[in-house]
Order: structure tokens, then C-alpha cells, then sequence
């Protein structure tokens, strides 16, 4: 069967010669590995729609067993992620998250509409990296199903001004005044690096995120401010890299680089 579909280019891999394989994040599939011959060719007609971030139509013959790509037209590069390291790295793990968690004939439109609009964003400098990360892991919890309970602290249910512990295993929060209470049953972390199974966060920057989850599109990458930022950035991160039970390669040399 031959089929035109809209996608994503997430990964690469090379393979025979001049071959690639693409893992090709579409609207209509989900997720396919594409064989696209010739693609390291100079000359190669798949040249620029076959490099990692590509964004167009491909026409596909499309068996059980294998898809092959036939013709590819590029809609969109994002050359503008090597003008910077950083964002260069962290669009790496946006693909990596994207590609692991869409499955083949699921597409999730959303999700992918969420990693094209943070590579676009690092690719044209219109926003600082961090901002697109915390967003990007915030809104694609949500998509998941996976959001935490943020609402109010699950033991005595008020949402007052001060801390908040993130449990990142079962997603409730507590504050600070029953975690002293019930300090024998779990220990509370004295600064957010120590702390692996819980995140520490004000009541500003647990507000925050539960409006990223929940906003309209058009206000997913609200700056945060500077105060918060780090906050968020570290507890969107553990609690989205524990719930999905991975460890992202991409994410540990983003870490290495940013600062
Ligand atoms: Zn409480």
C-alpha cells in the first residue's frame, strides 16, 4: 500500500552504505521506521527530508513488514538548533521522549504538535531552554494521563503559601507542615539535590505547573519566573523521567552542558 503522510523525522539511523532509517513521527501512523535508501547520498533526493528534525510529506509503500520511503518534500528544517549547543541538545531529548512514548498506529497529534512547537521555539531563540523544557515535560504528563495531583496537599488538603514535597512516585503533594508531622514516615529532603524521590517546590512553582498542564495552547510556554524556574525544571523533569521508568541518554548530555 502507498501512503502520503505528514511527519516528523525523531531519529536516524544509518545503515547498508548510503542508507538511513528513519524514525518517522507521523499524524496518521504514529511512529514508523521508514527505510530510505540512498539518503546519505549528497545527491540523494531524501537529502534534506531524511535529516533528524525534518518536518513534511512522505510517500511511503507500507507493508506489515517494512516501510519504504518513495518520495519525501520537506515543510520544515530547524537549522537554526546548531547555532546552539544547548538547544541543539535539548531538542535531542524532546525527540527521544517524543519517539519513545508515541507507539506505532497510535498517533498522538497532540504530543507531536507539543515537540514541533519546543523545537521550533529552541530553533528560533524565541525562548530560553529551560522554559521549553519544564513546558514540554509539564504539558506531555498531562497529554499522558500522567499529571500529579497538585490541587492541594493530600494530607490535610489546604493550598496555603510555602513548601511543597513532590512525591514523584505516586504524583501528590505535601506540604511542609505534615511532612514535619509525619517525618518518620518519609524523610524530607534538606536541599532539591538530595532528593531523588521527592521534589521540593513553592506554592508558586506547584501553581505554575498545574496551569501548564491545564492552559490553552497558545500559553503552554509562559516564562516562569527566574525564581521558580529551577524549581519546575528539576521536578518536571524526575517526576516525568521516573513515571516512564526510562533514562534518557539525551537528557543525562543536556544536563552535562546546560547550565
Ligand atoms: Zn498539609
Amino acid at each position: 500500500m502507498i501512503v502520503k503522510v505528514e511527519g516528523f523525522v525523531a531519529n536516524t539511523t544509518d545503515c547498508g552504505e548510503s542508507d538511513k532509517m528513519l524514525t518517522l513521527i507521523t499524524r496518521r501512523y504514529g511512529k514508523l521506521s521508514v527505510y530510505a535508501r540512498g539518503s546519505r547520498k549528497l545527491t540523494s533526493k531524501f537529502m534534506t527530508a531524511s535529516l533528524k528534525f525534518s518536518y513534511g510529506d512522505y510517500v511511503i509503500t507500507k507493508t506489515e513488514k517494512s516501510c519504504i520511503l518513495n518520495e519525501a518534500s520537506t515543510k520544515m528544517t530547524f537549522f537554526g538548533l546548531q547555532r546552539d549547543v544547548e538547544s541543539l541538545a535539548l531538542a535531542d531529548y524532546i525527540a527521544e521522549v517524543t519517539a519513545d512514548v508515541i507507539m506505532p498506529e497510535e498517533p498522538e497529534d497532540q504530543i507531536l504538535e507539543l515537540a514541533l512547537n519546543s523545537i521550533y521555539l529552541l530553533s528560533q531563540q524565541k525562548k530560553p531552554p529551560k522554559t521549553v523544557k519544564t513546558a514540554f515535560e509539564t504539558r506531555l504528563m498531562s497529554y499522558l494521563g500522567l499529571f500529579p495531583h497538585l490541587d492541594c496537599c493530600q494530607k490535610c488538603g489546604k493550598n496555603e503559601d510555602g513548601t511543597y514535597y513532590l512525591d514523584i512516585m505516586d504524583g501528590t503533594v505535601t506540604c511542609s507542615k505534615c511532612a514535619e508531622k509525619s517525618a518518620a514516615e518519609a524523610p524530607v529532603p534538606q536541599e532539591e539535590g538530595r532528593a531523588y524521590i521527592v521534589a521540593v517546590l513553592s506554592k508558586e512553582a506547584k501553581d505554575f505547573m498545574k496551569r501548564t498542564a491545564e492552559c490553552e495552547k497558545t500559553k503552554i510556554f509562559a516564562n516562569p519566573p527566574d525564581t521558580i524556574l529551577r524549581q519546575i525544571c528539576a521536578a518536571s523533569e524526575k517526576y516525568l523521567v521516573n513515571q516512564l521508568e526510562k533514562n534518557y541518554k539525551t537528557l543525562d548530555f543536556y544536563k552535562e552542558i546546560a547550565d
